[in-house]
């Protein structure tokens, strides 16, 4: 509840719900990560990754991100995303 501050804008946003990340940016990485199937180039921010053996292994397991900072935002993005998909099935059963 209240004010919060967004890990990757770094501004504050007042949220009621527990959330590191606003609005603003999560509809903006959620259209990152649903388009971005580059390898080589990070789903959240578009920077370049380097693209070692590590990350060949990893690739698929959708794990090739440039810094912990976008991992953070992405796993962020990722549970909301599933929580809206939930919510939205939910909807669908009461109705
Ligand atoms: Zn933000
Ligand atoms: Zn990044």
């Amino acid at each position: 509840m209240g004010k919060q501050k967004c890990i990757a804008c770094s501004q504050k946003f007042e949220s009621d719900r527990e959330t590191l990340l606003c609005d603003e940016c999560y509809e903006k990485y959620k259209q990152h990560i649903q388009l971005s199937k580059q390898a080589g180039v990070c789903p959240v921010c578009g920077g370049n990754v380097q693209f070692t053996e590590f990350y060949a292994k990893t690739y698929y397991a959708g794990e090739k991100l440039c810094s912990d900072k976008c991992r953070r935002i992405e796993r962020l993005v990722k549970y909301r995303m599933r929580r809206e998909e939930y919510l939205k099935g939910e909807d669908k059963h009461d109705s």
